[in-house]
């Protein structure tokens, strides 16, 4: 790994804090960063160094998976960070930037490799970068690297206008785009699964696949957030990026090597296959929801329009559920539904492949009924892969029930999101990274769907927090003759 310089954009933040201290803390406990390398925070409150480490030591104490065992390593730990307070929409700090940074290259045999992280709000992005370009903090003699959080855009439009922007400054192979779900260990090994098994790459296609059910849901509501949400909704929050991700890694083909070219190649493939919606058709195939009061595990909880900060007669979508078809030999006829939302019943991201029932006539005469095989990966909040099978239980006549052969290894001290993302991005690895093409594509299939909103063209339905989401979403799979696996 070669010796470089970070720079951190939005140090005092709470992302620093929550999760990209923590990650390197852990990178750096695990010798998975270069032995040379300098860190550079920057925000917009004045710090003296003492205090900025002080503030990351807060940030390893309360959210690091591991805490720092003892002093000597802490201290190491922190020694390469310095603090540099600057406005980034002035363009004249950046000169004093530049300079810190060369002070610390030069002092310690710093080769001018130089990885920028914009942990900041996203009207900042297009400027930090012009801004690094200007100033001449982009002009390295060795490479440069471009880490960007989400949101990436709010529409078609503003994506395509940032990323006319961003490039600019960097080259498409310099950006590293965010998507913290694909840095989730599960979502990586779809990779795995499904091109290391023989066995489930036979399976991988319509022949042998009913359907595909993409689940994230969460028992939290807006929380303090509602002043982004209530503009964004789970469409932009959730679906345009997260959602979508995880179905481009559940129906890319085999890539013809396993590399950051090739995987995001077929990625792409997925989205250019992806069935375009037609605005006034939204409603035939997407539901939209939005919670009201309810109760999650005894608690009464309020409804989305009492949030503080939400608008009374808000009709921003806090659930959705999608049916979408991937108009490709292998999958055709294969619905993939996806279904995302807030103050659900239970915290869970999974993909659910459901397998052709081929054999449910046979047992007939049995008066039996063997249920479809499932293959369920339990990406959030416990990993795991889990296989429904039918058996004849012994102790109940031979009766056929399913039985769930469970593959779940110990996941504990597993590597978080952030951590497996920032060692990629420190190696120059940006397979876990979204593309320009995949992100442009993915605003283009939700483009309709945000407008189908906007003007109401489908209904809002209100469902109970705690519950499974609005009765729509249950119809949208009965219409073709299948059904929510796991909701109780
Ligand atoms: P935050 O508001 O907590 O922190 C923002 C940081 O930007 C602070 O360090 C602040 O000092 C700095 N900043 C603001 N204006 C500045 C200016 N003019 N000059 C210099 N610095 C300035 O935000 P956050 O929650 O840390 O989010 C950062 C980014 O990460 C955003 O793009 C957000 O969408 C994204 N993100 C955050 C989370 C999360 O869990 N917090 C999750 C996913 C994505």
């Amino acid at each position: 790994m070669e010796s470089m310089t970070f720079v951190l954009f939005g140090a005092t933040g709470d992302l620093a804090k929550r999760k990209i201290f923590p990650a390197l803390y852990n990178l750096f406990s695990d010798d998975k960063l270069p032995p040379v390398y300098s860190v550079v925070g920057i925000g917009r409150k004045e710090f003296t160094d003492v205090e900025f480490k002080t503030f990351i030591e807060q940030s390893l104490q309360t959210f690091s998976r591991r805490k720092p065992e003892d002093n000597s390593k802490l201290e190491s730990f922190l020694r390469t960070f310095r603090y540099c307070r600057l406005d980034v929409t002035e363009k004249e700090g950046y000169q004093s930037l530049l300079k810190k940074i060369q002070e610390r290259e030069q002092e310690f045999g710093i080769p001018e490799n130089r990885m920028f992280y914009l942990s900041v709000a996203p009207e900042f992005f297009d400027v930090i970068a012009l801004n690094i370009k200007e100033s001449g903090l982009g002009a390295t003699k060795g490479w440069k690297r471009l880490i960007i959080e989400k949101p990436f855009g709010h529409d078609l439009k503003s994506a395509q206008d940032l990323n006319n922007k961003l490039s600019q400054a960097f080259e498409e192979n310099e950006i590293y785009r965010i998507d913290h779900y694909l840095g989730k260990p599960m979502v990586q090994n779809l990779e795995a699964l499904g091109f290391a098994n023989p066995v489930l790459r036979t399976l991988w296609n319509n022949q042998h696949i009913a359907n595909v059910q993409i689940t994230a849901s969460e028992t939290v509501g807006v929380e303090e957030r509602a002043s982004y949400y209530d503009h964004a909704g789970a469409i932009r929050d959730m679906v345009q990026n997260h959602m979508l991700q995880m179905l481009m890694m559940t129906a890319m083909h085999l890539p013809k090597q396993i590399t950051a070219q090739d995987i995001r190649h077929e990625k792409r493939k997925v989205m250019e296959s992806l069935r375009p919606l037609q605005k006034a058709d939204v409603g035939n195939h997407v539901v939209r929801g939005q919670y009201g009061p309810g109760k999650i595990n005894d608690y009464t909880v309020i409804g989305y329009r009492e949030e503080p900060g939400v608008d009374v007669s808000s009709m921003t979508d806090t659930f959705v559920a999608a049916r979408l078809w991937i108009d490709d030999p292998s999958w055709e006829g294969v619905p993939f539904y996806i279904r995302t939302g807030k103050r659900m019943r239970e915290k869970s991201t999974r993909i659910v492949i459901e397998f052709k029932n081929t054999v449910k006539d046979l047992y007939i005469a049995q008066n039996e009924s063997p249920v479809p095989n499932l293959l369920i990966i339990q990406v959030n909040p416990h990993e795991g892969v889990s296989l429904q099978l039918n058996r004849k239980n012994p102790l109940k006549s031979g009766h056929i029930e399913p039985v769930t052969v469970d593959f779940t290894s110990n996941t504990k001290d597993v590597p978080e999101a952030y951590e497996l993302l920032l060692f990629d991005a420190v190696r120059g690895d940006s397979t876990f990274f979204a593309h320009w093409k995949e992100v442009e594509l993915s605003w283009k299939w939700v483009q309709p769907v945000l407008e189908a909103f906007e003007e109401n063209l489908l209904p809002l339905h209100q469902y109970p927090a705690g519950s499974d989401g609005p009765e729509a979403s249950r119809q949208l799979l009965e219409e073709d003759g299948f059904q929510w696996w796991l909701d109780k």
